[in-house]
């Protein structure tokens, strides 16, 4: 049972139309009440049912202060599942934290990061894997991003889990049934149930985690290094993305000597940009510094655009980016199309074996943005996604879900190897605590609290 009623600001500070400072927990009314004076003397904050409004004014040692809403939630029909009052004042730090001093003083505690929505998954009115989309959704950069998040909100996730969990589930006690009690008539698995159920729940559970990358990207944005010799055109790319003039173009070779970071949306794909110095051996100190550092954002980088002259002949330079290129999630760009004389000037034979895609430009032309996102989105997965399919959010759900496929697999191959039932039980009984893990319905509180460590305060 909490005891305590915490509050916190649960709009973002600064300036703003509103602020809402919310309150939960058992003394949310009284607190309130101590608070918050309705205009309407006959109107009494004790008294009021949930889903309504008062409008007043909240006081801080015993002034009138501002203007205020209090909207009222009753347990358990809140965000939290316990009584909640949100009171709204105008945006601005000083109103603002006038009446969250208001509250304080008048006996809440300040809450945590995280904490409503901790409080919560306690009350059993959102599940781990719920309180996790929360998170998420106040983070998404995208709109498929968002629709992600807000989709495993709605417990998308949960219940793809959920019907593996309940497949594994029937399997095991089965397997434990026949284990434990040979004598009584169980009857025995069919072994074409046993291995079609493993092999299903297997499967599931590798699409779950092969499409872990795409939802990582929609959600937080993909680390993209621009490469390529001088004058190719990075920079006039760049400035196609990102609709600016963010990186000087010359003519001069050379002249981007730093790397130029920018974040873009690209098609639905947030992009985290990176312009870099180019790979090439040079004698400038300051020159050869940025190329130090292109070097490493381009090994760190999740995405690499690798662009080429595509109206000129490939140059030594582009034969070395090209096999760096070899094995990574790379796409190279052949840019300068409106410049082509004759077709086949550059070697696309290079490219060979070193890109996952190709695509032809001109960083000059507006319509080079669409045809580029088309690529990014095929090359990552992202258009392929359903955002109502449920899908793995963070690195711990990951974790769980690649545990739960190995135990499975572990499962499978004792069945192949000739091992008894129980063996074969064991595994399918690591998998399912790995799912109980994903899930949260056997987390333990180290890793709850490592869940909302990562929110802020107010949610
Ligand atoms: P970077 O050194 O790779 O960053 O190259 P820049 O973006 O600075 O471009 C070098 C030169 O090529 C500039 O004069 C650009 O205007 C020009 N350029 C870039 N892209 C194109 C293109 O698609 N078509 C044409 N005609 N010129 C381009």
């Amino acid at each position: 049972m909490i005891d305590t009623t915490i509050c916190a600001l649960a709009t973002p500070p600064g300036e703003g139309g509103i602020a809402v400072v919310r309150l939960s927990g058992p003394e949310a009314y009284p607190i309130a009440a101590r608070v918050f004076a309705p205009i309407d003397p006959n109107k009494s904050v004790m008294d009021a049912r949930g889903y309504t409004a008062l409008f007043g004014h909240y006081r801080l040692d015993g002034r009138q202060m501002d203007e205020t809403v209090a909207l009222f939630f009753r347990a358990p029909r809140s965000y939290t599942g316990e009584d909640v009052v949100e009171l709204s004042c105008h945006g601005g730090r000083a109103m603002a934290d006038g009446l969250i001093q208001a509250c304080l003083k008048a006996g809440a505690a300040p809450a945590g990061p995280g904490e409503f929505t901790r409080r919560a998954l306690l009350n059993g009115r959102i599940g781990l894997t719920q309180a996790e989309a929360v998170m998420e959704l106040i983070g998404a950069a995208g709109r498929q991003g968002a629709a992600l998040a807000a989709a495993q909100l709605e417990g998308a996730l949960a219940r793809r889990i959920g019907r593996i969990q309940s497949d594994l589930t029937a399997l095991a006690s089965h397997l434990a049934a026949w284990v434990d009690f040979p004598e009584e008539d169980v009857p025995q698995l069919e072994d074409t149930v046993l291995d079609d159920t493993l092999a299903a729940a297997q499967q599931e559970l590798t699409e779950l985690i092969d499409g872990y990358g795409a939802g990582a990207a929609l959600r937080g944005g993909v680390d993209t290094a621009i490469v390529g010799r001088p004058n190719v055109g990075k920079s006039t790319l760049l400035n196609l993305l990102a609709g600016f003039d963010r990186a000087i173009v010359t003519p001069v070779a050379g002249t981007t000597r730093d790397l130029v970071e920018q974040a873009v949306n690209l098609g639905d794909v947030p992009l985290n940009l990176w312009d870099t110095a180019g790979l090439r051996d040079t004698e400038d100190i300051v020159e050869a510094e940025g190329i130090r550092r292109s070097n490493r954002k381009f090994e760190e980088a999740s995405l690499i655009l690798a662009v080429f002259d595509g109206s000129a002949p490939a140059e030594a330079e582009d034969r070395e980016l090209a096999g760096r290129c070899r094995g990574r999630q790379a796409i190279a760009v052949l840019n300068k199309q409106d410049l082509l004389e004759h077709p086949g000037v550059f070697d696309e034979a290079m490219l060979e074996g070193c890109f996952k895609a190709v695509v032809k430009l001109s960083a000059m032309a507006p319509e080079a943005r669409q045809t580029l996102a088309d690529a990014v989105a095929a090359l990552l997965g992202t258009a392929s996604i359903d955002p109502n399919a449920g899908a793995l959010c963070s690195q711990r759900q990951l974790a769980a879900a690649v545990a739960a496929r190995d135990a499975l697999d572990e499962a499978r191959r004792a069945r192949a190897g000739g091992f008894d039932l129980d063996a074969v039980g064991v595994c399918v009984d690591d998998a399912l605590d790995a799912l109980y893990q994903l899930t949260g319905e056997s987390a333990g509180e180290a890793v709850i609290d490592q869940v909302f460590s990562r929110f802020c305060v107010g949610k």
